[in-house]
């Protein structure tokens, strides 16, 4: 029997306002524990909360940016549970009158184009951190993050599989971070998902049940679990079990997944209507002010650079993921009008360089200035691209400019047809078995003197002189 994996994501993605969601305590990473608290996060009796005019903003642009339906009207509630990073007992959230619903973003899977459907977008408040101390039996609960903002982004079960799952996160986080309202640290956990994932044949139109997979803290591991989970599944129905419904967490170290709780139903929650706040309402013009104000998204600019660069579509795909590389690409373009080869050095030398370092693009030690001299140097002749490769490595660990590592290290092509011809003259007396080899037919040795030219010239003859050179002399 052929089975079809269903996936549906659940993200939860950490606003970056100043301040939390009910109250104006700092949300900054990395403080010492509890210090920023006051009693509103802390959950004591008879505060109110009050809602942060910013966070609501946020949402609203990720809303529109991913063509979702506005509410005019939404309201909060009380997500009830237990649990020690909990002070309230619950959680604020919203849940029958989300703020934004019916949305959708488009993502591609091997170049063809898919619609990933959006459910719901909802805000609420985070719960704190609990600490467990390896070495007692003690664990220890840090507040700074209750009451941190968060929205969660429920997709449609639309996924079909784990690769069009990673392609959905990329595109999510890719344009939180186009809006500058999240930063999309999946390892400070800013930017979080939860999968739901069930296999049903191929083509029922039921859906199987579902298992929950949490702990996935990177586009890998969400891919490698539901991988895993898929086949888990699979082989639990063939062997004719039954997939329980529950909720499964990623151990990364084991490559599995294993049961962690029974899975909880809405109505486990015992949601009501936050008594405290009220409903919130949207007018028409906010959304106008807030839809005047969104950028170009990622979705825009790929189309851009595709029609106004000429760029392929995997070229563009990649330059537009992130917003500083994009914008990069553009500044390069300013000084150096050949789009498709600034798009060749950054995909492959630069990003490879700020790979290895661990860096991004807006700390790189190469500026677009500097990258735009070095392709012209290429282009004008002044170096050949072989050199040009050793002069970015030179600038990326010395900072100098291209024009001065050149000169400094007599660098410049030897472009004069005379001195070639001197040392093509030199080569083919030295290589008279080769070159007997050469003219007995054996044409594929060409790129031997080729080499035997550029070792004398310490790689700077102008190749295509090389080779005209070489032709004409060996035919002779
Ligand atoms: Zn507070």
């Amino acid at each position: 029997m052929k089975f079809e994996p269903v996936i549906g994501l659940e993200v939860h993605a950490q606003l970056k306002t100043k301040t939390k969601i009910f109250c104006s305590c700092s949300t900054a990473f990395g403080a010492a524990p509890n210090t920023h608290t006051c009693p509103v996060c802390l959950g004591m009796p008879g505060v109110l909360p009050v809602l942060n005019k910013k966070v609501v903003e946020y949402t609203m642009r990720m809303a529109i940016a991913t063509h979702c339906t506005l509410a005019r009207e939404s309201r909060f509630a009380r997500k009830n549970y237990f649990y020690p990073d909990l002070p309230k007992g619950y959680q604020i959230s919203q849940y029958e009158l989300p703020i934004a619903q019916h949305g959708h973003i488009d993502i591609e899977i091997n170049g063809s184009p898919q619609r990933i459907g959006i459910t719901r977008i909802h805000m609420e408040e985070d719960a704190g951190k609990l600490g467990h101390d390896p070495d007692r039996p003690i664990s220890m609960v840090d507040f700074n993050r209750t009451g941190v903002p968060l929205i969660e982004i429920v997709s449609d079960p639309d996924i079909r599989s784990p690769e069009a799952a990673g392609a959905y996160l990329r595109q999510l986080r890719s344009i939180v971070r186009y809006l500058g309202i999240c930063d999309g640290n999946l390892e400070e956990g800013s930017f979080r998902c939860d999968a739901n994932v069930s296999i049903r044949p191929k083509e029922s139109e039921t859906f199987g049940t579902r298992t929950e997979l949490k702990n996935l803290n990177s586009f890998k591991h969400v891919e490698k679990a539901l991988q895993y989970e898929i086949n888990r599944q699979k082989e639990t129905l063939m062997d004719g079990g039954r997939v329980v419904q529950e909720t499964r967490l990623w151990d990364p170290n084991k490559n599995k997944t294993t049961s962690m709780r029974g899975k909880e139903e809405a109505h486990d929650y015992r949601y009501f209507p936050d008594p405290d706040l009220l409903p919130l309402v949207i007018d028409e013009q906010w959304i106008e002010v807030v839809k005047s104000s969104l950028p170009e998204l990622p979705d825009q600019k790929k189309r851009r650079f595709i029609a106004q660069y000429g760029l392929p579509s995997y070229d563009a795909q990649l330059l537009t993921s992130d917003r500083e590389l994009a914008d990069y690409f553009e500044d390069c373009v300013l000084s150096f009008a050949n789009p498709k080869q600034i798009s060749n050095w950054i995909m492959g030398p630069l990003l490879g360089l700020l790979n290895a370092q661990g860096k991004t693009i807006d700390v790189s030690p190469i500026s677009t200035h500097d990258l735009a001299r070095l392709l012209e140097l290429i282009e004008k002749g002044t170096i050949s691209g072989k050199i040009a490769k050793s002069v970015f490595d030179e600038m990326a660990q010395t900072g100098k400019p291209p024009q001065k590592i050149v000169e400094e290290k007599g660098l410049v092509q030897i472009t004069d047809s005379g001195a070639i011809d001197e040392i093509v003259s030199k080569v083919i007396s030295n290589c008279p078995k080769e070159v007997a080899a050469y003219k007995n037919g054996k044409s594929k040795l060409l790129g031997f003197f080729v080499g035997q030219v550029m070792k004398a010239t310490r790689g700077k003859a102008n190749p295509k002189l090389v080779n005209e050179i070489l032709k004409k002399k060996l035919n002779k």
